[in-house]
């Protein structure tokens, strides 16, 4: 079985072990919450062929929207779901209302407008009769204990245990995407566990972890979630992290900023064309939020999914890594990881091990300090190392941290200072 990143540990799919490693205390909590089915899924014969016919609409809004070289404004993309979804249901935090009952989602750049009845394109916010509404509130998918090493965060809290959740949908449609069965799915499609924000704060804690993390699909569009249960987390004395794409307006990045601890942005590639063919997004409001979080002082890591032929070129990192060292500043963690074939790329091979040590090589030749690989385990690049004097600082071996060699956020052996979040 391949290595492979920040996935949930059972499986893509979800079928319901979903928190296999922590079934005897959520067992406590109040039953399992079940939505039901509408009228419209049941008569469906199974998810992936319903999936493959809503394609069709999304597609379209696709299309059009890139024949006009802007993001896509999906109205009546998504259509409305009849079920009692109360519980999960809050109004949406960005958002304008429009004329006759429609909205403008103010959550990520798509800034859907949407009619009466009709969801975004993440399929998780839906108009009721001109109020905009999140279904996914508390809705969780997927949970599992993982290491924080597996987020990638390797300068944050090195060798403790984040209790991450997921819940269904995400605001762009990566042909790779290591989860899309839970990330293109519809709230409906998957069963979920009602988790409102203290009982996840106190399942982080009954299960010994340090930290809440929001991943495996897109935090961005659970935002309400986040901050919320970032808030109860506090509370409880716990961190809190988000693994994102980035795609997200200013506005809510910053509220996000102030409540969360860590941010790990993936940086899909350094170049406008991939985000459009291979994303369905845009490179530019990824630079800026990735400015935004620094400014905001959150601690950032950036993860760059090599994919073979796609964005792989030694150019394009150069240039990524000059403006990472410019924007940002050389001292920003860098994880060059590797793609394996899935969902809608499973035509291309798994990244070569030399393609990620030749791409290390062009941005430690540009200046980052602390650049790794990725999902190649037992690599030598997965070790931190002192920029200034060269020691091992921290040796891992997959998630497990073998050796430290950090005293109060210095090298043992220089006193140069390593920035991160140590303890
Ligand atoms: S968060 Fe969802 S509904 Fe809002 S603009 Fe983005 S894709 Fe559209």
């Amino acid at each position: 079985m391949p290595h492979q990143g920040n996935t949930p540990a059972v499986s893509a799919a979800f079928p319901l072990p979903v928190f296999s490693e922590c079934e005897a205390r959520i067992d406590a909590l109040p039953p399992l919450a079940v939505p039901r089915s509408s009228a419209l899924l049941s008569e469906l014969p199974d998810r992936r062929l319903f999936l493959k016919m809503l394609a069709f609409p999304c597609a379209a809004a696709c299309v059009m929207a890139l024949a006009r070289d802007s993001i896509a404004v999906p109205v009546r993309a998504w259509a409305a779901v009849e079920e009692d979804d109360s519980r999960f249901r809050v109004e949406a935090r960005f958002y304008e209302k429009l004329p006759g009952k429609m909205v403008r989602c103010k959550l990520c750049p798509r800034e859907c407008v949407v009619e009466d009845r009709n969801r975004g394109y993440c399929r998780v916010r839906e108009n009721r009769s001109g109020t905009y509404y999140t279904l996914v509130h508390s809705r969780v998918v997927a949970a599992h204990v993982d290491p924080i090493e597996k987020k990638p965060f390797f300068h944050f809290l090195p060798g403790k245990q984040a209790f991450s959740v997921a819940t269904a949908g995400c605001n762009v449609n990566c042909k790779f995407c290591q989860n899309w069965e839970i990330s293109q799915a519809r709230p409906e499609d998957l069963p979920a566990r009602y988790l409102p924000p203290k009982d996840l704060a106190t399942l982080a804690k009954d299960n010994q972890c340090a930290a809440v993390a929001f991943t495996y699909s897109e935090p961005t569009i659970f935002n309400e979630y986040v901050t919320d249960a970032a808030e109860s987390a506090r509370d409880s004395g716990l961190k809190t992290i988000v693994v994102t794409n980035g795609f997200i307006q200013q506005a809510p990045l910053k509220r996000t900023c102030q409540r969360v601890d860590a941010i790990k942005i993936d940086l899909k590639a350094y170049s406008q064309d991939y985000y459009r063919d291979v994303v369905r997004g845009q490179l530019q409001p990824i630079l800026d939020n990735l400015i935004t979080v620094r400014k905001q002082g959150k601690w950032l890591e950036i993860v760059y999914l090599t994919v073979p032929t796609l964005n792989d070129r030694d150019g394009e990192i150069r240039d990524m890594s000059r403006w990472i060292k410019t924007e940002l500043g050389p001292d920003v963690p860098v994880h060059f990881t590797r793609f394996m074939p899935l969902y809608l790329l499973k035509n291309l091979p798994p990244t070569p091990v030399p393609t990620l040590e030749r791409l290390k090589a062009v941005a430690d030749a540009e200046g980052l300090q602390y650049v790794y690989i990725g999902n190649v385990p037992g690599h030598p690049a997965e070790n931190t190392y002192c920029p200034k004097c060269h020691n091992l600082v921290i040796e891992r071996a997959g998630f497990t941290i073998k050796q430290m060699n950090l005293h109060k956020g210095k090298c043992s052996k220089c006193q140069h200072p390593i920035p991160g979040v140590w303890s």
